[in-house]
């Protein structure tokens, strides 16, 4: 998509948020965009900056990087990675991101506390879940959820926000809620035995289900597609 036709989705995808928000009769500001920018280039990220998104999605370590590096003029950009996380990365994600949303075992979560560097202030946490409880690889199962949030949640340097989740997909809105809707439920039931975790993020919808996490109380959609257009695969 040529950069120029960026601010336009991405003004549709506010007008898609706000329409979703005032249909599952949530405040207007009940839920934020979070632009997933992963394989689009700097341009384009530069692109949604200037009109006004702040809040960046990246996958793949080297390639945010790199692109963080060229776009280090813009104030105020927050980075979130949102890929699947081995341990041998955790230092520069630690170092060069605000946000981890993928985080699934304590191994990775100590790693992170340890090396987040003390000048940058806790890095905000969501535990990935796997809810759809097919065969994707990532997340944490939920009945394991409660103890690694517990964990997590006394780590130093990590404040742990909330869940997230990547549900299989389907076109159908009833079956793309169940997930969402389990997500909510296990952050929901976390909030009640433990009041002090007080978990207000839930990271969940992306462009084809969007609709289906606001109505299930989605507090960050992680829209792509919507914004910056079909991606190539990944090489
Ligand atoms: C790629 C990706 C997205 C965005 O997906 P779209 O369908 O393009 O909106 C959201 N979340 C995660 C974790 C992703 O990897």
């Amino acid at each position: 998509m040529p950069d120029a036709q960026v601010s336009e989705s991405l003004s549709r995808a506010r007008r898609r948020l706000a329409a979703a928000l005032e249909r599952a009769q949530r405040p207007d500001d009940d839920a934020q965009l979070l632009a997933v920018s992963k394989t689009k280039p700097a341009g384009a990220i530069r692109e949604a900056y200037h009109a006004g998104q702040r809040d960046f999605g990246e996958n793949y370590l080297q390639e945010a990087l790199d692109k963080q590096a060229e776009l280090a003029d813009l104030d105020a950009i927050v980075w979130h990675f949102i890929g699947p996380l081995q341990s041998n990365k955790t230092r520069a994600v630690a170092e060069h991101f605000t946000w981890v949303h993928s985080v699934d075992r304590l191994k990775v979560a100590r790693r992170l506390s340890e090396q987040r560097p003390a000048d940058h202030g806790p890095l905000n946490v969501c535990l990935q879940v796997n809810v759809s409880g097919e065969s994707s690889k990532s997340g944490v199962a939920p009945e394991e959820l409660e103890s690694l949030a517990l964990a997590v949640a006394d780590l130093p340097n990590l404040t742990l926000r909330g869940l997230m989740a990547i549900p299989a997909p389907s076109d159908d809105l009833e079956a793309q809620r169940r997930p969402l809707a389990h997500l909510r439920r296990l952050r929901d039931t976390l909030n009640a035995r433990h009041p002090s975790l007080a978990l207000d993020t839930l990271s969940m919808g992306m462009s084809d289900d969007l609709e289906a996490a606001v109505l299930e109380g989605a507090t960050l959609v992680r829209l792509g597609t919507a914004i910056f257009g079909a991606r190539a695969p990944h090489p």
